[in-house]
Protein backbone atom coordinates (compact mmCIF):
# COMPACT_ATOMS: atom_id res chain seq x y z
CA UNK A 1 0.00 0.00 0.00
CA UNK A 2 0.92 3.59 -0.33
CA UNK A 3 1.49 5.29 2.74
CA UNK A 4 0.35 8.52 1.85
CA UNK A 5 0.71 10.46 5.13
CA UNK A 6 4.79 9.47 4.96
CA UNK A 7 5.22 10.59 1.36
CA UNK A 8 4.58 14.01 2.63
CA UNK A 9 6.11 14.80 5.35
CA UNK A 10 9.79 13.06 5.37
CA UNK A 11 12.71 14.17 3.76
CA UNK A 12 14.73 11.79 1.13
CA UNK A 13 13.74 8.85 -1.08
CA UNK A 14 10.78 7.49 0.25
CA UNK A 15 9.56 3.81 0.35
CA UNK A 16 5.80 3.44 -0.13
CA UNK A 17 5.66 -0.11 -1.62
CA UNK A 18 5.53 -3.41 0.40
CA UNK A 19 8.09 -6.05 -0.91
CA UNK A 20 11.75 -6.50 -1.01
CA UNK A 21 13.47 -4.91 -4.01
CA UNK A 22 15.62 -6.84 -6.14
CA UNK A 23 18.67 -5.29 -8.00
CA UNK A 24 19.43 -4.80 -11.60
CA UNK A 25 21.77 -2.78 -13.57
CA UNK A 26 21.27 0.00 -16.00
CA UNK A 27 23.93 -0.72 -18.49
CA UNK A 28 22.34 -2.98 -21.88
CA UNK A 29 19.63 -0.74 -20.56
CA UNK A 30 17.50 2.48 -22.77
CA UNK A 31 15.44 4.92 -21.21
CA UNK A 32 12.48 6.40 -23.00
CA UNK A 33 11.95 10.63 -22.19
CA UNK A 34 8.71 11.11 -23.06
CA UNK A 35 7.83 15.05 -23.60
CA UNK A 36 4.29 16.10 -24.45
CA UNK A 37 4.36 19.21 -25.46
CA UNK A 38 1.98 21.89 -26.94
CA UNK A 39 3.41 25.50 -28.12
CA UNK A 40 6.70 24.79 -26.60
CA UNK A 41 9.49 26.75 -29.33
CA UNK A 42 10.33 28.84 -26.62
CA UNK A 43 12.03 26.25 -24.34
CA UNK A 44 13.22 23.57 -26.86
CA UNK A 45 16.86 24.21 -27.48
CA UNK A 46 17.11 25.05 -23.65
CA UNK A 47 15.35 21.16 -22.92
CA UNK A 48 17.51 19.40 -25.07
CA UNK A 49 21.13 21.52 -23.81
CA UNK A 50 19.87 19.95 -20.42
CA UNK A 51 18.87 16.24 -21.71
CA UNK A 52 22.10 16.40 -23.86
CA UNK A 53 24.14 17.30 -20.67
CA UNK A 54 22.42 14.86 -18.40
CA UNK A 55 22.20 11.78 -20.75
CA UNK A 56 25.98 12.06 -21.19
CA UNK A 57 26.41 11.15 -17.38
CA UNK A 58 23.72 8.55 -17.43
CA UNK A 59 25.42 5.80 -18.95
CA UNK A 60 22.84 4.10 -20.65
CA UNK A 61 21.21 4.05 -24.24
CA UNK A 62 18.17 6.85 -24.86
CA UNK A 63 15.21 7.63 -26.81
CA UNK A 64 13.30 11.18 -26.89
CA UNK A 65 10.02 10.23 -27.63
CA UNK A 66 8.57 13.84 -28.08
CA UNK A 67 4.63 14.40 -28.97
CA UNK A 68 4.05 17.08 -30.60
CA UNK A 69 0.15 18.20 -29.21
CA UNK A 70 -1.61 20.16 -32.17
CA UNK A 71 0.93 22.93 -31.34
CA UNK A 72 0.40 26.36 -33.36
CA UNK A 73 3.47 27.69 -33.32
CA UNK A 74 7.02 26.37 -34.56
CA UNK A 75 7.24 23.64 -31.92
CA UNK A 76 6.51 20.56 -34.68
CA UNK A 77 9.26 21.96 -37.19
CA UNK A 78 11.94 22.83 -34.56
CA UNK A 79 11.57 18.72 -33.63
CA UNK A 80 11.55 17.87 -37.07
CA UNK A 81 14.65 19.22 -37.90
CA UNK A 82 16.08 18.45 -34.28
CA UNK A 83 14.77 14.80 -35.34
CA UNK A 84 17.11 15.23 -38.53
CA UNK A 85 20.46 15.51 -36.96
CA UNK A 86 19.60 13.78 -33.56
CA UNK A 87 18.83 9.82 -34.14
CA UNK A 88 17.97 9.76 -30.52
CA UNK A 89 14.86 11.69 -30.78
CA UNK A 90 11.41 10.66 -32.40
CA UNK A 91 8.51 13.14 -33.07
CA UNK A 92 5.23 11.92 -32.61
CA UNK A 93 2.76 14.60 -34.32
CA UNK A 94 -0.82 14.56 -32.91
CA UNK A 95 -3.42 15.79 -35.77
CA UNK A 96 -4.81 18.58 -32.72
CA UNK A 97 -4.66 18.86 -29.51
CA UNK A 98 -5.70 16.45 -27.53
CA UNK A 99 -4.33 17.53 -24.31
CA UNK A 100 -1.32 16.60 -22.19
CA UNK A 101 -2.69 13.07 -20.48
CA UNK A 102 -3.59 11.82 -24.28
CA UNK A 103 -0.13 13.29 -25.02
CA UNK A 104 1.59 11.38 -22.96
CA UNK A 105 -0.85 8.30 -23.39
CA UNK A 106 0.07 8.76 -26.92
CA UNK A 107 3.75 9.11 -26.22
CA UNK A 108 3.50 5.82 -23.59
CA UNK A 109 1.84 3.47 -26.81
CA UNK A 110 5.00 4.11 -28.49
CA UNK A 111 8.61 4.01 -26.95
CA UNK A 112 10.91 0.83 -27.69
CA UNK A 113 12.89 1.87 -24.15
CA UNK A 114 13.19 -0.58 -20.78
CA UNK A 115 12.98 2.82 -18.37
CA UNK A 116 10.57 5.55 -19.01
CA UNK A 117 10.38 9.08 -17.43
CA UNK A 118 7.90 11.24 -18.81
CA UNK A 119 9.00 14.83 -18.47
CA UNK A 120 7.06 18.07 -19.18
CA UNK A 121 9.02 20.02 -21.94
CA UNK A 122 9.25 23.61 -19.64
CA UNK A 123 12.02 22.17 -17.03
CA UNK A 124 9.73 22.32 -14.37
CA UNK A 125 10.60 18.20 -14.22
CA UNK A 126 14.06 19.04 -13.59
CA UNK A 127 16.00 16.16 -15.83
CA UNK A 128 19.28 15.61 -13.32
CA UNK A 129 17.20 13.83 -11.53
CA UNK A 130 16.24 11.06 -13.63
CA UNK A 131 20.00 9.87 -12.48
CA UNK A 132 18.63 9.29 -8.93
CA UNK A 133 15.42 7.93 -10.18
CA UNK A 134 18.14 5.20 -12.16
CA UNK A 135 19.73 4.43 -9.38
CA UNK A 136 16.15 3.91 -7.44
CA UNK A 137 15.36 1.92 -10.21
CA UNK A 138 18.78 -0.20 -10.13
CA UNK A 139 18.23 -0.99 -6.46
CA UNK A 140 14.64 -2.86 -7.41
CA UNK A 141 11.93 -0.53 -7.53
CA UNK A 142 9.58 -0.27 -10.16
CA UNK A 143 8.18 3.40 -10.09
CA UNK A 144 10.73 6.24 -8.62
CA UNK A 145 8.02 9.31 -8.53
CA UNK A 146 9.24 12.93 -7.73
CA UNK A 147 6.98 15.28 -4.70
CA UNK A 148 6.90 18.42 -4.86
CA UNK A 149 8.65 19.20 -2.30
CA UNK A 150 7.79 23.05 -2.28
CA UNK A 151 5.57 24.05 -4.45
CA UNK A 152 6.11 28.47 -4.72
CA UNK A 153 6.56 28.24 -8.25
CA UNK A 154 2.77 27.95 -8.11
CA UNK A 155 0.39 30.93 -7.53
CA UNK A 156 -1.43 30.62 -4.20
CA UNK A 157 -4.63 29.65 -5.52
CA UNK A 158 -3.30 26.50 -6.99
CA UNK A 159 -1.30 24.87 -4.41
CA UNK A 160 -4.81 25.64 -2.44
CA UNK A 161 -6.80 24.32 -4.65
CA UNK A 162 -4.31 21.28 -5.37
CA UNK A 163 -4.33 20.55 -1.79
CA UNK A 164 -7.97 20.25 -1.81
CA UNK A 165 -8.17 18.12 -4.49
CA UNK A 166 -5.60 15.41 -2.82
CA UNK A 167 -7.62 15.60 0.44
CA UNK A 168 -10.96 15.15 -1.66
CA UNK A 169 -9.30 12.69 -4.25
CA UNK A 170 -7.79 10.38 -0.95
CA UNK A 171 -10.63 10.54 0.70
CA UNK A 172 -13.05 8.86 -2.19
CA UNK A 173 -11.11 7.19 -4.72
CA UNK A 174 -10.39 3.07 -4.32
CA UNK A 175 -6.81 3.70 -4.38
CA UNK A 176 -4.72 6.82 -2.96
CA UNK A 177 -2.43 8.62 -4.96
CA UNK A 178 0.70 10.42 -3.13
CA UNK A 179 0.11 14.23 -2.89
CA UNK A 180 2.23 16.55 -4.56
CA UNK A 181 3.13 14.60 -7.30
CA UNK A 182 2.80 15.22 -10.68
CA UNK A 183 3.35 12.91 -14.10
CA UNK A 184 7.55 13.33 -13.67
CA UNK A 185 8.68 9.66 -12.65
CA UNK A 186 10.74 6.78 -14.04
CA UNK A 187 8.65 3.71 -14.53
CA UNK A 188 10.08 0.26 -15.40
CA UNK A 189 8.70 -0.88 -18.49
CA UNK A 190 6.93 -3.82 -17.12
CA UNK A 191 4.73 -0.55 -15.29
CA UNK A 192 3.84 0.91 -18.49
CA UNK A 193 2.75 -3.00 -19.90
CA UNK A 194 0.24 -2.81 -17.29
CA UNK A 195 -1.01 0.31 -17.84
CA UNK A 196 -1.62 -0.72 -21.78
CA UNK A 197 -4.30 -2.62 -20.18
CA UNK A 198 -6.16 -0.11 -18.81
CA UNK A 199 -8.63 0.56 -22.03
CA UNK A 200 -9.76 3.37 -20.28
CA UNK A 201 -10.71 6.24 -22.60
CA UNK A 202 -10.97 9.23 -19.84
CA UNK A 203 -7.15 9.00 -18.63
CA UNK A 204 -6.12 10.57 -15.40
CA UNK A 205 -2.47 9.00 -15.61
CA UNK A 206 -1.59 10.45 -11.92
CA UNK A 207 -4.33 7.77 -10.61
CA UNK A 208 -3.59 5.20 -13.08
CA UNK A 209 0.28 5.27 -12.03
CA UNK A 210 -0.53 4.53 -8.07
CA UNK A 211 -3.47 2.11 -9.30
CA UNK A 212 -1.33 -0.55 -11.23
CA UNK A 213 0.95 -0.74 -8.13
CA UNK A 214 4.14 -2.01 -7.88
CA UNK A 215 7.04 -0.88 -5.73
CA UNK A 216 6.80 2.60 -5.86
CA UNK A 217 9.20 4.94 -4.20
CA UNK A 218 9.45 8.85 -3.81
CA UNK A 219 11.66 11.30 -4.14
CA UNK A 220 11.36 15.00 -3.15
CA UNK A 221 12.93 17.99 -5.66
CA UNK A 222 11.68 21.39 -5.47
CA UNK A 223 9.90 21.99 -8.65
CA UNK A 224 11.42 25.54 -10.22
CA UNK A 225 9.11 27.97 -12.67
CA UNK A 226 9.27 27.63 -16.19
CA UNK A 227 12.07 28.20 -18.02
CA UNK A 228 10.39 30.08 -20.64
CA UNK A 229 6.46 30.48 -22.20
CA UNK A 230 3.44 30.19 -20.78
CA UNK A 231 1.70 27.19 -19.40
CA UNK A 232 -1.42 25.77 -21.46
CA UNK A 233 -3.18 24.47 -18.44
CA UNK A 234 -6.36 27.29 -18.20
CA UNK A 235 -8.10 27.02 -14.72
CA UNK A 236 -11.23 25.22 -16.32
CA UNK A 237 -9.28 22.37 -18.03
CA UNK A 238 -8.00 21.91 -14.48
CA UNK A 239 -10.49 21.80 -12.98
CA UNK A 240 -12.46 19.14 -15.77
CA UNK A 241 -8.66 17.26 -14.84
CA UNK A 242 -9.62 17.33 -11.29
CA UNK A 243 -13.61 15.89 -11.81
CA UNK A 244 -12.21 13.64 -14.15
CA UNK A 245 -9.79 11.79 -11.85
CA UNK A 246 -12.37 11.93 -9.12
CA UNK A 247 -15.21 10.49 -11.35
CA UNK A 248 -12.32 7.59 -12.87
CA UNK A 249 -11.30 6.64 -9.37
CA UNK A 250 -14.30 6.89 -7.40
CA UNK A 251 -17.92 5.85 -7.43
CA UNK A 252 -18.61 7.16 -4.14
CA UNK A 253 -20.38 10.33 -5.83
CA UNK A 254 -22.81 8.31 -7.16
CA UNK A 255 -23.27 5.46 -4.77
CA UNK A 256 -23.37 7.70 -1.74
CA UNK A 257 -27.24 8.59 -2.66
CA UNK A 258 -27.95 5.49 -1.66
CA UNK A 259 -26.85 5.81 1.83
CA UNK A 260 -28.42 9.32 1.72
CA UNK A 261 -32.07 7.80 0.60
CA UNK A 262 -31.99 5.27 3.07
CA UNK A 263 -31.50 7.68 6.26
CA UNK A 264 -33.94 10.13 4.95
CA UNK A 265 -35.90 7.90 3.92
CA UNK A 266 -35.94 6.60 7.90
CA UNK A 267 -36.02 9.92 9.38
CA UNK A 268 -38.92 10.60 7.32
CA UNK A 269 -40.74 7.80 8.50
CA UNK A 270 -40.24 8.26 11.67
CA UNK A 271 -41.75 12.06 11.47
CA UNK A 272 -44.66 10.79 9.41
CA UNK A 273 -45.68 8.26 12.40
CA UNK A 274 -44.73 10.69 14.71
CA UNK A 275 -47.63 13.00 13.08
CA UNK A 276 -50.04 10.51 12.38
CA UNK A 277 -49.87 9.66 16.17
CA UNK A 278 -49.80 12.95 17.09
CA UNK A 279 -53.44 13.18 15.12
CA UNK A 280 -54.60 9.94 16.94
CA UNK A 281 -53.93 11.07 20.20
CA UNK A 282 -54.38 14.67 20.05
CA UNK A 283 -56.53 15.04 16.99
CA UNK A 284 -56.20 17.97 14.14
CA UNK A 285 -54.97 21.01 14.43
CA UNK A 286 -54.40 22.24 11.42
CA UNK A 287 -56.66 20.41 8.73
CA UNK A 288 -54.76 18.46 5.96
CA UNK A 289 -51.39 19.52 7.45
CA UNK A 290 -50.39 15.50 8.34
CA UNK A 291 -51.51 13.85 5.62
CA UNK A 292 -49.95 15.89 2.84
CA UNK A 293 -47.13 15.89 4.98
CA UNK A 294 -47.40 12.11 5.26
CA UNK A 295 -47.65 12.07 1.05
CA UNK A 296 -44.93 14.40 0.48
CA UNK A 297 -42.14 12.12 3.03
CA UNK A 298 -43.40 8.95 1.39
CA UNK A 299 -43.01 10.45 -2.29
CA UNK A 300 -39.21 11.90 -0.94
CA UNK A 301 -38.02 8.75 0.01
CA UNK A 302 -39.48 6.34 -2.22
CA UNK A 303 -37.60 8.92 -5.01
CA UNK A 304 -34.18 8.96 -2.27
CA UNK A 305 -34.06 5.05 -2.58
CA UNK A 306 -34.91 4.62 -6.06
CA UNK A 307 -31.94 7.03 -6.91
CA UNK A 308 -29.53 5.50 -4.71
CA UNK A 309 -30.32 2.05 -6.26
CA UNK A 310 -29.90 3.47 -9.71
CA UNK A 311 -26.54 4.59 -8.09
CA UNK A 312 -25.27 1.28 -7.01
CA UNK A 313 -26.61 0.06 -10.25
CA UNK A 314 -24.73 2.28 -12.39
CA UNK A 315 -22.04 2.82 -10.35
CA UNK A 316 -21.26 -1.26 -10.85
CA UNK A 317 -21.77 -0.73 -14.73
CA UNK A 318 -19.08 2.15 -14.84
CA UNK A 319 -16.75 -0.20 -13.21
CA UNK A 320 -17.20 -2.90 -15.64
CA UNK A 321 -17.28 -0.63 -18.61
CA UNK A 322 -13.96 1.24 -17.97
CA UNK A 323 -12.90 -2.50 -18.29
CA UNK A 324 -9.82 -2.54 -15.91
CA UNK A 325 -8.11 -6.00 -14.90
CA UNK A 326 -9.14 -7.42 -12.33
CA UNK A 327 -5.40 -8.24 -11.38
CA UNK A 328 -1.74 -7.27 -12.39
CA UNK A 329 0.79 -9.36 -12.20
CA UNK A 330 4.13 -8.20 -10.82
CA UNK A 331 6.31 -10.17 -13.42
N1 LIG B 1 0.98 20.05 -22.72
C1 LIG B 1 0.49 19.27 -23.76
N2 LIG B 1 -0.79 19.49 -24.19
C2 LIG B 1 -1.61 20.44 -23.64
C3 LIG B 1 -1.11 21.20 -22.57
C4 LIG B 1 0.19 20.99 -22.12
O1 LIG B 1 1.17 18.40 -24.25
O2 LIG B 1 -2.74 20.59 -24.11
C5 LIG B 1 2.36 19.83 -22.24
C6 LIG B 1 3.21 21.07 -22.16
O3 LIG B 1 3.83 21.34 -23.39
C7 LIG B 1 4.23 20.71 -21.10
C8 LIG B 1 3.41 19.83 -20.17
O4 LIG B 1 2.30 19.35 -20.91
O5 LIG B 1 5.30 19.95 -21.61
C9 LIG B 1 2.96 20.58 -18.93
O6 LIG B 1 2.21 21.69 -19.34
P1 LIG B 1 2.29 23.11 -18.60
O7 LIG B 1 3.69 23.44 -18.27
O8 LIG B 1 1.55 24.06 -19.47
O9 LIG B 1 1.46 22.79 -17.30
P2 LIG B 1 1.77 23.23 -15.79
O10 LIG B 1 3.23 22.97 -15.53
O11 LIG B 1 1.42 24.66 -15.71
O12 LIG B 1 0.87 22.36 -14.97
MG1 LIG C 1 4.78 23.50 -16.57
Amino acid sequence: MIEVADAMTSAGPQSASEGRPTTRSRRGAKLSIVIPMHNEEQVLNMLFQRLDEVSARLGLAIEFVCVDDGSRDETLLMLQELAARDARLRVLPLARNFGKEAALTAGLDHITGDLVVPLDADLQDPPELIEEFISLWEQGYDVVYGIRSDRTSDSVAKRLTAGWFYKVFNSVADYPIPPNTGDFRLMDRIVVDALRQLPERNRFNKGLFAWVGFRQIGVPYVRPPRAAGTSSWASPALWRLAFDGITSFSTTPLRIWSVVGVSAAGLASLYAAFLILRVLIFGRDVPGYASLMVVVLFCFAVQMVAIGIMGEYLGRLYQEVKGRPIYIVRK
